[in-house]
């Protein structure tokens, strides 16, 4: 952790620059920067541009503009680097996503997987419905870890044996979760055959080197923390506290997307103010007994995260 961070709460918005942001994606932005503006603590913008064929700089930019326009600053990170962990974009951050994976190699619970895609989706059970791939452990060496994987060779992803094991934590939201990892998660990958980093890996490097001290995102990624929690046991630093919030939904019960043009940042902001967006946000969250028009800042006061109801989606 920075020296200078001790102490402070230091809270991040993570976004892929792969679209213009949603209004779920300021949902999540807003309770973030509240909570941290709130403790008087630190906010930083990290760009998660880890797939290359997706992320762009344009979008990033965006990003960075409607974040203004909004109000919501941030202390540190960006398009500008400026701050101590600099560079605040996942491209930039190989080398230390490297390091990391070496001292997992060291546990012994790393090993090679060959497997593409097309194998490990035929081996999947019919009842992952919700969309998670849980890998069956074909490549998995039959001895129990640590591994004596010897020479790798041929390109390979790199995976992580997971215990059969229930983590635990406390959400600020959702409340106590269990998470068996061998059954929610399985082996997972820290580093795809193509050399791509893997987020559950790049997030967990950064989120620690950055001295974050609570992550808030949406609940989609709600079981990801089991696996992240598990990483920062072994990496032996300290984990964040976590806080999941409800997705956004449009009045069709589908959630919002980047494809959703008509609760995009382009389209919304040529019709609402942000104390618009913003008083409206701010009253899904529970922050505020009605939704009329709020700037960001005259919400700091109020925040609190006991306000957010613990459902897996709102409709906007
Ligand atoms: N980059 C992720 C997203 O855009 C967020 C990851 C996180 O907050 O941990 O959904
Ligand atoms: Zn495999």
């Amino acid at each position: 952790m920075l020296e200078e961070a001790k102490g402070v709460k230091t809270g991040r918005f993570a976004p892929s620059p792969t679209g213009r942001m949603h209004l779920g994606n300021v949902f999540t932005a807003l309770v973030s920067w509240l909570s941290v503006r709130n403790a008087g603590g630190r906010w930083i913008l990290r760009i998660e541009d880890l797939d290359p064929q997706r992320s762009r700089r344009e979008y990033a930019s965006l990003i960075e503009d409607d974040l203004h326009w909004l109000g919501l600053d941030w202390d540190e990170g960006g398009l500008s680097d400026n701050g101590p962990a600099a560079p605040y974009s996942q491209s930039l951050r190989s080398e230390f996503y490297a390091a990391a994976l070496e001292r997992l190699r060291g546990t012994g619970l790393t090993y090679p997987c060959t497997c593409r895609r097309a194998d490990i989706m035929a081996t999947q059970a019919p009842h992952q419905s919700d969309g998670r791939i849980i890998y069956a452990g074909t490549c998995r060496p039959s001895a129990s870890p640590p591994f004596d994987v010897g020479a790798e060779s041929c390109p390979h992803a790199v995976r992580l044996y997971v215990p059969d094991e229930v983590i635990n934590f406390q959400d600020g939201v959702f409340g106590r979760q269990e998470c068996n990892l061998a059954d929610h998660c399985g082996d997972f990958v820290l580093r795809r055959a193509d050399g791509a980093w893997a987020y559950q890996l790049a997030v967990v490097v950064d989120d620690a080197a950055m001295g974050v001290t609570e992550v808030v995102r949406g609940c989609d990624l709600l079981l990801s923390t089991a696996q992240q929690l598990y990483l920062y046991r072994l990496l032996g630093v300290p984990a964040p506290a976590y806080a999941h919030v409800p997705l956004l939904c449009n009045a069709a019960g589908q959630r919002l997307s980047k494809r959703d043009a008509s609760m995009s940042m382009d389209e919304l902001r040529k019709h609402y103010s942000p104390e618009r967006l913003i008083g409206r946000l701010a009253f899904l969250a529970g922050l505020v007994a009605d939704a009329s028009p709020r700037s960001a800042e005259s919400l700091i006061g109020s925040f609190e995260i006991r306000g957010i109801p613990a459902v897996s989606a709102l409709t906007v």
